[in-house]
């Protein structure tokens, strides 16, 4: 019997042998910087000539490491691969496959700074946000190997006399796993790890700032025991091999993350039945957001400030559920803005290297220009109240910037900016603020502060998002606590690490036997 699931515990780093572990992670990561990773197609190690390279984004002159860059002719190679493995893995006692997702959890565990230390490297997280990802991708591993076990009963259903009937799952076949770069470890050993503990094979192409973490996975799971041909690893060009994967008659399924842009050109593509294709595709698709931190008049209005500033500028404002719009009651406007902006002054911004700091820089020169057009739109639309500086001399550095007054329906209300970019918004009252808080084309998450319990439970009725908090700010879901995902243009609700995950990746059969 396996323990009962509880989330990793965060690690404070006011904890001295906290902080020294997390400096020998990063000596560990710096001593290994340069290091190539090859594709991983069933048992082959392939390494190609052309490279993606992954960089740091805190100082662009270094580079963490590269990887193999997969053509359409290795993807079909993978393909083949996960096909031929799919014949013996989909057989295995789910409880086998679990045991690997264990083993793995406890491995990550084990050298966890090395991996923390590697997001602060390649993705620029500072130490906490860094710390957070690899507790969540060692939930996801905890999570879904509980979950697996629990379905291979399958569910009840009712016999009649002189009949057995049987409800079960089974897998699926061969899955395209397409991850971001924001979570570049949960995310991705998440999706991946979901995909496969229910007996499906797995092609994972990672984001391309981010494939380093994503290689260190491949090898942590084959380490645990994960039979070749289960997770082939086929970084590569999205427009190359991932229209082609997406394409291919002998994919069952994709599941994707990140823009919402991608996510619906894979959503439309997958939809088409090609020659030899003897399935409708799925398609899970966790997209963008633009979410809202809601003050209502008699909130705590500490508490009301701080979760707007800290769900707009944690990790750079690069989550799909950061905060990057506030809406407050006008009677309390002046003040929550106020104590935001004071508290927004206070922010570290610098080298995640270092422990002391808050925010570290965006991912890459293009999401460094996007945030910084942006902030000029900004300035037409609002009152810059802090911030809207950036500086991409060594690395992508952009102030927390906050902009207040903004229309309902402007740019900066509406679109998702993944950055670290609030618009602030006045309401007339309560029913003007559900109203705006639920005039986006997206429906991820949303926070309300509030002390009026019939406020409170209006909002739970009608805040119309995946992810909906209650006096507190709107990121930081957790695995097996707060399942995730949202409505709307926001994706396919699939809600990761939540009850119902796992049998999006497989399909039900029933049996009844005449006795
Ligand atoms: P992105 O859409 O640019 O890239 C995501 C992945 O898709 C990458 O691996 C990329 O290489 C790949 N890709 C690109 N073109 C493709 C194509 N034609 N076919 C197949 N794959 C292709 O997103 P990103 O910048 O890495 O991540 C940020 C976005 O992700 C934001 O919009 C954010 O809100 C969203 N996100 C959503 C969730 C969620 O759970 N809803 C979680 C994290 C991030």
């Amino acid at each position: 019997m396996t323990r009962e699931y509880r989330h990793e515990p965060f690690m404070d780093f006011s904890v001295p042998a906290n902080k020294e572990a997390y400096e020998a992670g990063l000596k560990v990561i710096n001593s290994k910087l340069g290091t190539e990773f090859p594709l991983v197609i069933g048992s082959e190690k392939i390494t190609t000539d052309e490279k993606i390279v992954s960089i740091n984004p805190a100082n662009k002159e270094e580079v963490i490491g590269s990887v193999s860059k997969a053509t359409q002719d290795h993807a079909e190679q993978a393909m083949q691969a996960a096909l031929t493995a799919f014949e013996s893995w989909k057989k295995w006692d789910p409880e086998h496959r679990a045991n690997i997702l264990f083993r793995a959890a406890a491995i990550i565990r084990r050298r966890k700074y090395e991996f923390s230390a590697m997001l602060t490297k390649e993705a620029g997280k500072p130490w906490k946000e860094a710390d957070a990802d690899t507790a969540e991708a060692i939930d996801f591993l905890e999570y879904y190997a509980r979950q697996a076990i629990k379905l291979k009963a399958g569910q009840p259903v009712v016999s009649r006399d002189g009949e057995i009937n049987k409800f079960s799952y089974i897998p699926l076949g061969v899955g395209i796993v397409i991850s971001p770069f924001n979570f570049p470890f949960a995310i991705m050993a998440g999706t991946a790890a979901a995909a496969f503990v229910t007996g499906n094979t797995v092609l994972l192409k990672p984001a391309n700032s981010t494939p380093i973490i994503a290689a260190m996975f491949v090898q942590v799971m084959e380490e645990a025991g994960l039979p070749a041909g289960v997770l082939n690893f086929v970084p590569g060009s999205g427009a190359e091999i991932g229209d082609y994967l997406v394409d291919h008659p002998k994919t069952r399924f994709v599941s994707f993350t990140g823009s919402r842009e991608v996510g619906c050109r894979i959503y439309e593509r997958a939809a088409k039945v090609h020659p030899g294709q003897i399935w409708l595709k799925r398609v899970i698709a966790e997209m963008g957001g633009k979410d809202t931190v809601v003050v209502d008049r008699d909130a705590d209005l500490e508490l009301a400030a701080s979760s707007i500033v800290y769900s707009a500028f944690g990790f750079s404002g690069q989550k799909c559920s950061a905060g990057s719009r506030a809406v407050i009651h006008q009677d309390v406007y002046d003040e929550v803005l106020e104590k935001a902006v004071a508290l927004t002054k206070t922010l570290t911004m610098g080298n995640p290297e270092e422990v002391g700091t808050y925010m570290g820089p965006v991912i890459d020169q293009a999401s460094f220009n996007k945030i910084m057009k942006y902030i000029e739109i900004g300035k037409e639309e609002g009152r810059l109240m802090t911030g809207g500086e950036g500086d991409d001399s060594k690395g992508y550095f952009i102030q927390p910037t906050i902009f207040a007054d903004v229309d309902e329906k402007a740019r900066l209300m509406q679109e998702e900016i993944f950055g670290p970019v609030v618009a602030v918004c006045k309401a007339r009252d309560f029913d003007h603020m559900m109203e705006i808080a639920n005039n986006t084309e997206y429906g991820l998450t949303g926070a309300l502060l509030s002390n009026n319990r019939e406020h409170i439970e209006r909002a739970r009725e009608e805040f119309h998002v995946g992810n909906f908090y209650i006096n507190r700010g709107c990121t930081g879901a957790i695995v097996g606590y707060q399942p995730f995902g949202g409505f709307n243009m926001s994706g396919t609700d699939s809600k990761a690490g939540g009850p119902d995950y796992l049998t999006l990746h497989m399909q039900a059969k029933t049996t009844s036997e005449t006795l």
